[in-house]
């Protein structure tokens, strides 16, 4: 198997923000969002390392974490996938950041956490499209066992009232934990500014937005934290 990179770190984002985490990061994407922040593994696929699923492990074991978060890129997109998780013993929880484009096969039954990112208009048309056309098969698997996460991304206003749209179209908080994350910074960006005006959205501003709407009530607002102690650098 190839990976971009492995690192201890956080969990900066979502839910389970500040727990140990060993991060394995997949490369490659088959998604092209404008923003996307790890540009260097999601369209460079030929700079990944070869490994194996064994010495992965091994490194996720020794690191000390509790959990350790598959990421990418996509890493759906990987036959490698299905025998990294198989093989990780239940002394490691297992987070799986997807887009939530493509639905996990057979042999995924030990994840502990689907963290899935459906990308909103800002993302671009198609990534926007492909990332919502299977939220009722996210439910259901959620339904059956709990442990998806919707976390995602917005911009500006237009993906506010789009993301409104879809929460109350399929009555997600009733369902499920659903968290928006304030896209940003980039590598083009100035990270001084991400906590309180991210690339596109100041955080102030989409708080008192999400507060004056009804509709998104029980939502929570959580900002990419790694980014705020370290900078947009690799690694952390
Ligand atoms: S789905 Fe994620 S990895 Fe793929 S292009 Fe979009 S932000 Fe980047």
């Amino acid at each position: 198997m190839k990976v971009s990179e492995e690192f201890l770190s956080i969990q900066g984002e979502g839910l389970d923000l500040g727990v140990l985490t060993y991060f394995v990061r997949f490369p490659a994407c088959d998604l092209r969002c404008r923003w996307c922040d790890t540009p260097y593994a999601s369209l460079h696929p030929e700079a990944g390392e070869a490994t194996t699923v064994e010495d992965v492990l091994s490194r996720a074991i020794e690191s000390g974490a509790e959990w350790m978060c598959i990421t990418g890129g996509e890493p759906l997109l990987f036959p490698e996938f299905v025998p990294l998780v198989q093989a990780t013993p239940c002394s490691l929880k297992v987070d799986v950041q997807t887009a939530g484009h493509r639905l996990p096969s057979m042999g995924t039954g030990n994840v502990t956490r689907w963290s899935v990112s459906p990308k909103p208009p800002s993302a671009g048309e198609a990534a926007c499209s492909a990332t919502w056309a299977h939220i009722p098969e996210w439910l259901e698997l959620h339904r059956q066992h709990p442990r998806v996460q919707f976390k995602i991304p917005v911009c500006d206003i237009v993906d506010l009232d789009f993301v409104q749209a879809q929460v109350e179209e399929y009555r997600l908080l009733y369902k499920v934990p659903v968290i928006l994350q304030p896209v940003g910074p980039s590598e083009a960006c100035d990270v001084a500014l991400y906590a309180t005006q991210s690339a596109g959205y100041d955080v102030g501003t989409l708080v008192r937005e999400v507060a004056c709407r009804s509709a998104l009530r029980g939502i929570r607002i959580i900002p990419q934290v790694h980014k705020l102690l370290w900078g947009v650098r690799r690694g952390v």
